[in-house]
């Protein structure tokens, strides 16, 4: 006990890693852009960035779930938190049991955009391209569990097409080859895909969102919803996480530390500009973050279900 304590006071001793369970792209850019605000109030601490992709995030995530429970090892993942246990048939975590939670980041809405050589240009004609390309359009992913593949997957039964998906090992390199014309769709968070939007290096087609948005690149695109998919949307959110069993003062620290982050004006800014909605409500607060999540589960699993999507 008195070891934990003196521990949780020196904290943190040495550099903090957070995982990230995905290759370079939106989530790595949350939490890079997190770790730089989060430096400060740990008292110029050291954060590395680890990206441990696979299997939709769920790899990174079990690694952190089994990490040392002392704060320095952390967590940072999106809604694969809460739609990993629909998915999984042997997920080796339960998302509600093996981490604490440190507290919610942004909520991030999705655009659905296609490869620069689309033979379309509106909603309107990546409609009758889909109907006239039935059975050859491929839909890129960062896994099973992913954000992108939760939002494909209901695109999908929406349209009542069956596209072929894609994997990767984030939607960094998904996107690399959606602008070299490998492949055709993706759905991804404005985070990634803000830039190359604006800069014509993918085409945008919709967002994900029940309300247009407002960033600039971004604010005429229609919503799914707009062009007739009822009632879809996806928006999503990223969080915080520490393994179970982190100190009760270790784990104050460094939600002290995330409240700090998110209320930096750079963070704010940098956020922003990407089309991410930071969090300025009580799911900041351990207790609120895991009942969101809790809500996700229930949200999610009955969707997922009736997809009928399953991996071992
Ligand atoms: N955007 C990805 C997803 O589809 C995750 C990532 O690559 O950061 O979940």
């Amino acid at each position: 006990m008195a070891a934990a304590a003196a521990g949780a006071q020196d904290f943190p001793a040495k550099p903090i890693t957070i995982v990230v369970p995905f290759a370079p792209g939106p989530t790595d850019l949350v939490a890079r852009q997190l770790a730089e605000a989060m430096r400060k109030p740990l008292g110029n601490a050291t954060i590395v960035i680890e990206n441990a992709a696979g299997a939709g995030g769920t790899i990174g995530a079990n690694k952190v779930a089994r990490a040392p429970a002392d704060g320095y090892t952390l967590l940072v993942y999106h809604i694969g938190m809460a739609t990993s246990p629909a998915l999984y048939r042997n997920l080796p975590y339960k998302p509600l049991d093996a981490f604490e939670y440190v507290g919610l980041i942004n909520e991030v809405p999705m655009t659905l955009i296609g490869r620069p050589t689309l033979p379309a240009n509106n909603w309107a004609e990546l409609t009758k391209w889909m109907e006239s390309n039935k059975g050859k359009i491929n839909l890129a992913n960062a896994g099973l569990g992913a954000a992108s593949h939760l939002c494909g997957l209901l695109f999908q039964s929406a349209l009542k097409l069956d596209m072929t998906t894609v994997p990767y090992k984030g939607t960094g390199p998904a996107l690399t080859d959606l602008i070299g014309g490998q492949v055709d769709l993706m759905c991804d968070q404005t985070t990634n895909t803000t830039a190359q939007i604006e800069g014509k290096k993918v085409k945008a087609f919709a967002v994900t969102t029940d309300q247009r948005l407002k960033t600039a690149a971004l604010k005429d695109l229609p919503t799914l919803q707009e062009v007739g998919l009822k009632d879809f949307e996806v928006n999503i959110f990223h969080g915080l996480y520490a393994p179970k069993g982190t100190p009760a003062p270790v784990l104050k620290k460094l939600n002290d530390a995330l409240k700090v982050a998110l209320k930096d004006p750079d963070f704010l800014r940098r956020q922003g500009e990407l089309g991410a909605v930071v969090v300025n409500d009580n799911r900041v607060e351990p207790a609120e973050h895991k009942k969101f999540v809790a809500s996700e589960i229930n949200k999610w699993t009955p969707v997922i279900r009736a997809a009928g999507v399953y991996a071992d």
